[in-house]
């Protein structure tokens, strides 16, 4: 593949945390669309067009498809026919902590479980290392100090650069980031939802990680689609929503719901945007957060996304009215 030497002049990268690591503020997961039982050459195709179009950082994790595996291996061909040249370019992610195999060593926060689902997500990538490897999920057995130092041992043996977790709160962020900082493998970053459709990040979260230098990439900006034009009008036949796999049910799109997507709309209209770039603007708008972490069904949807870094700014005035749409009970 020939990729556009203009790559690099697209989009901003963000220093995450205070690390030596910069992330693009745009970056692709993979969690959506590139399973086995989608299409491979659209997999590929989106990847390859993301790449092009700056975007350096691909997020993964094992159970990501369906089934369970398969988008690491889809990730795995693409880099093995497209971008093995550019691996140094780009930062790729893993995460276990979800359901993966049978049995108690199958999910959670164990250090049997991150490790030996390390060593399989390196397998079907066909990697050596990640470049950060995350607790997806807060274990409440298991001991905060397993989970951490099992991190440490990940990035000490070399299998990822860094060390990221997932979905904490900010109570169990604060120890987290306090194990790791005395293992000597300090939390690189966080990956919480945050959408206009989901705030909860606002309430300490954004706060604490910028007090401890941790960068934070914020996944579902798009709250899976409902926050962009995909169904002003039903619901379209190859959308996440019609899909039996897909994680956003049709039950979630309510009435309420697509009144507020519909006065978004028209407030992203006015500022000569679609909707999904505002709300990717309206993520960014917090200097916590790093990078907004889109998922995309099609190579125009990351091409849409990565143009919202057009035009980031909001006044106050945008912000406010965002604000009233989202808060007013309807
Ligand atoms: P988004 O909120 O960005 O939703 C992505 C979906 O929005 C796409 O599949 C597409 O829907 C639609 N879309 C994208 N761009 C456009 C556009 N320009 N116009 C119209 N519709 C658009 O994120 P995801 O929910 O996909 O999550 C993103 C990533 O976050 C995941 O891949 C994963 O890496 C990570 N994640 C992490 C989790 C964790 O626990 N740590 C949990 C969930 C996600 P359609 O397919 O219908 O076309």
């Amino acid at each position: 593949m020939i990729s556009s030497e203009e790559r690099y002049d697209n989009i901003p990268y963000i220093r995450c945390g205070r690390s030596g690591l910069k992330l693009p503020q745009i970056s692709l997961g993979l969690w959506h669309n590139f399973g086995g039982v989608d299409t491979f050459e659209n997999a590929r195709a989106v990847a390859l067009r993301a790449f092009d179009l700056g975007i350096t950082h691909f997020d993964l994790a094992n159970n990501y498809g369906p089934p369970p595996g398969s988008a690491e291996e889809t990730f795995g061909k693409i880099l093995e026919r497209d971008l093995k040249a550019h691996r140094d370019e780009l930062v790729i992610s893993s995460k276990a902590g979800y359901l993966m195999w049978p049995g108690p060593y199958g999910e959670w926060g164990s250090r049997k479980n991150l490790v030996a689902s390390l060593d399989q997500s390196l397998k079907r990538m066909g990697l050596e290392y990640v470049d950060i490897f995350y607790s997806h999920r807060p274990d409440p057995e298991t001991p905060l100090e397993e989970t951490m130092g099992a991190l440490d041992q990940i990035v000490r043996s070399g299998k990822a650069l860094y060390a990221g977790i997932s979905s904490y709160n900010p109570d169990r962020t604060k120890r987290a980031a306090d194990i790791l900082r005395s293992l000597g493998t300090p939390c690189l970053i966080h990956q919480p939802s945050y959408s206009m459709f989901n705030r909860w990040v606002e309430e300490g979260l954004l706060r604490l990680l910028e007090e401890e230098g941790i960068g934070c990439i914020v996944f579902s900006p798009l709250a899976q689609g409902l926050l962009t034009d995909r169904y002003l009008d039903g619901i379209p036949s190859d959308s996440r929503a019609a899909k039996p796999h897909g994680f956003l049910k049709p039950n979630a799109i309510t009435g309420e719901k697509l009144d507020r997507v519909r006065k978004l709309n028209a407030l992203a209209e006015a500022r000569g945007q679609k909707l999904a770039q505002m709300a990717i603007a309206w993520v960014l708008r917090h200097r916590a957060v790093t990078s907004a972490l889109v998922g995309a069904s099609s190579v125009t949807q990351i091409e849409e996304c990565v143009a919202a870094t057009e035009n980031l700014g909001f006044t106050d005035d945008e912000l406010h009215a965002i604000d009233i749409i989202l808060s007013t009970s309807l």
